[in-house]
Formats: structure tokens, sequence, C-alpha cells
């Protein structure tokens, strides 16, 4: 096995390791103090001087920042809600995040230096052809796999999700070697190509896939590395534009040396200890956005004991759920408010809750909702999924039109019946 690093600020000795954090830390606070108004506010707002952090324990005194705040700060300051230090025409894409916030692809490179990491790692080299099936617009997904590519000098086939047969015609030709994307729709593609007749191992040079997006689960990871010879890493994409890797050796994800990874207590958001289940919070070493303290709403926990491949950064448990209601549904965030907005426009809609289940490792969408009386079914439920398709590029499974008072009066709106094992 190659184990070499793609930088040598993996493998920094501890006593190093923490003195470029606190540097690192030291820098990030006064520079979005200085340059990022909103960050500028929270400080002043908990009477907090960027001087008197000095170091990841310090960092707790400062408030999080949650993805509803983010989008709320833009809605009210468009287009950037005062986070960001430079112009739109400063960053190399915009694009909008998983939810409605816009999260800019910052040429500065933090993320490129993270993907690149976490591919050089999984084993990617130059040379190698990548088929990834995350989508490419509107969101930021797929860029960020891009610029992982450009760095590494890896041809990128930027197949996105949706038509099977046609990826798999796209791999009989071009002849990838990693394929990137969720689990399951590898799985997918996999079972695809044999209905077409072809033998992965012998008619694909495929012999890594970099998954993420969602929980893979043991007995999927263990099919395509057992039944298909396929070497699967697996990354955990932590909050927004962030990124845990595995090294090979076991399932801890390794955090790169471009973020501060705290896992804090849900409710008092203070620091918790390694091996205890809280949520990670995220601080970008990145100059053009500095956002100090993103909390994730994951759940997750860490450990600082060394790894056998000679990295020495903390590593994370991978994505182990999320607090509270919002979920991860088909690799996209789904908020309970999101999803309330936009069936708040069809007034024939008088209530509804959204149930996810699973089926052979796919996310299914069902709309469960109570109609007015006159309502047309059809033309509703047309209506509901061009609605949903819309604010969150969701495609519904079913929609399901209940008896009123079907639903117990105080429903969760989503309900999450998935089992991960
Ligand atoms: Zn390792």
């Amino acid at each position: 096995m190659d184990t070499s690093f793609y930088s040598d600020e993996e493998g920094m000795p501890g006593e190093q390791r923490q003195k470029y954090y606190n540097e690192k830390i030291r820098w990030i606070v006064e520079h979005a103090y200085r340059n990022s108004p909103a960050m500028k506010r929270k400080l002043d707002q908990a009477d907090i001087k960027p001087s008197t952090i000095r170091n990841e324990r310090d960092m707790q005194q400062i408030p999080v920042t949650t993805l509803e705040e983010i989008i709320e700060l833009q809605k009210a300051n468009p287009p950037f809600g005062g986070l960001m230090t430079v112009p739109p025409n400063s960053f190399t894409r915009l694009c909008m995040g998983m939810g409605t916030e816009i999260w800019p692809m910052s040429s500065s490179g933090i993320m490129h230096e993270m993907v690149a990491k976490t591919y050089y790692a999984a084993g990617v080299r130059k040379g190698d052809i990548m088929l990834s099936t995350i989508p490419f617009h509107p969101i930021y997904s797929g860029w960020v796999v891009d610029a992982g590519c450009q760095r590494l000098g890896v041809t990128l086939i930027p197949a996105g999700w949706g038509n099977t047969e046609r990826t798999v015609e796209m791999m009989r030709r071009l002849k990838p070697t990693v394929y990137q994307g969720i689990g399951n729709s590898l799985i997918e593609i996999i079972r695809k190509s044999e209905e077409l007749g072809y033998n992965l191992r012998r008619d694909f040079p495929l012999r890594l896939a970099i998954v993420g997006g969602e929980k893979l689960s043991t007995s999927l990871r263990s099919s395509l590395e057992n039944d298909y010879g396929i070497t699967i890493r697996d990354s955990y994409a932590v909050g927004r534009g962030a990124m845990a890797y595995e090294c090979g050796h076991g399932t801890w994800k390794h955090v790169p040396e471009q973020i501060l990874i705290e896992v804090v207590d849900p409710v008092a958001k203070r620091q918790l200890g390694p091996m205890e289940p809280g949520e990670p919070v995220v601080t970008y070493f990145d100059d053009r956005y500095p956002l100090l303290r993103f909390a994730t709403g994951d759940i997750t926990y860490y450990t600082d004991e060394p790894c056998a491949c000679g990295r020495t950064s903390r590593r994370l448990a991978g994505w182990l759920g999320r607090i509270g209601e919002a979920i991860k549904v088909k690799e996209r965030f789904m908020h309970p408010k999101e999803i309330e907005g936009a069936v708040r426009d069809i007034p024939e809609i008088l209530d509804f809750q959204v149930v996810v289940t699973q089926h052979e490792h796919r996310d299914v969408l069902t709309f469960n909702v109570e109609l007015a009386r006159q309502a047309d079914r059809a033309k509703v439920g047309e209506s509901l999924r061009e609605r949903i398709r819309t604010v969150s590029t969701l495609e519904i499974d079913n929609v399901n039109v209940i008896e009123h008072g079907a639903l117990p009066h105080d429903h969760k709106r989503i309900l999450d019946t998935r089992v991960w094992d």
C-alpha cells in the first residue's frame, strides 16, 4: 500500500500540530472580525475581543452559526449576508448549497485541498479517470469533485445521476478506474450493467469507489468489496464545504488541516471529549469565507488517538444522524420549514406529512396529504411534485391522499423510518 501523504502537514507531530492550529485559530478569528461584518456582529454581541481567542478551547466562547441563520442573513442582506470578505465576482463559482443558501466556491482553494487529500488518501492518483454521479448543478457538490480532480490531475466524467443505462454506456466506452458518488447509486449501476449482460470484474477496470453523502451500511460496503472487488473509501461531508476522509486503516475519517472541528453538546454548545457523541461544529480557515463555528446539525464523535497510517489529525466516526427534524434524504438535506413553505403554495393541501423509507438501499420519499374536498387529486399531486422539485431538487416517489384527521394533531412534519445497520 502506498503510504505517502498528499501534503506533509497531514503527518505533523503533536506539538507542531497544536502550534499550527493555535496560529490558524488566532489568524481566522482576527481576520473574520476585521473583514466579515456578520462575524464581527456576532463577536461584538457576545462581547468577545478577537485577541482573547488563543486556542481550540477558547473557541467555545464564540456562539455557533446555524444554517438557518446563514439563510436569514443572506435573505436580509443579499447575496452573502455580510459573511464573505470579498465581492461575488472574486469567487470562481457561485453555487447554492444543499439548502437555499448561497455557498460560493472559494478560489483561495481550501475546498480543493480538502478534496484532493480525500481522494489521495483513498488511492486516487494522476492518470486515473473518475466517474462521478454527483449532481453538477445547481448545487455546489459536483464542483467540489471537479476541484479535487483538477488538483490531482485526474480526468473527470461528470456523469450526474438519473440515467443509469447511459452511465453504464459511459463506463463501457470511457473505462473509469474510480467511482465517486453515493454507495447506493453504485450498486444500482452495477445491477444495471449485469442486466445489460456485463460482468463488472471482467468488463470494467473500476478498482476504487469513494462514496459519501449518506450513511454507508456495513452490508452494502461488504457486498461492494467482497462480491465485486471494489475498494471502498467512505468520506464524510461534515456540514457544508468541509470533508473528512478514510485512509484505509479502518473507518475513522481524518479531519483535514483546512478546518477545525469541535464536537459539542447540541444544546449547550460546549466542547465534548473524545468518544462522546455530539454535534460537529466547523471553523473554516478560509480568508474569503471565514465562517466561525458552523453548527452542522449532525451527530458524530471523535478520537485524537494516532492512526496507523501516520496521519496525526483528529478523526471522526462519520455521520451518525441528525439533530432535530432536518434530515438527509437522497443525498440532500430536507428542512421541514423549506418543505412547509413549498406546500403552503398549494391551498388545496390542508395538512401533510413526509415519510422517508428505504427500499433496496434507495431512499423513498412519500407525501401523505389531506386535501380540501373539491380538490383535483391528480392536479394537486402534479403541483406538489413540481413545487418540491423547484425548492429542493428532490423527486417525490409517492403522493398518498389520506382521510381528514388521519394525522395526529402534533405530528412530525418529516417521519424518518429508515434503519441503519
Ligand atoms: Zn489514517
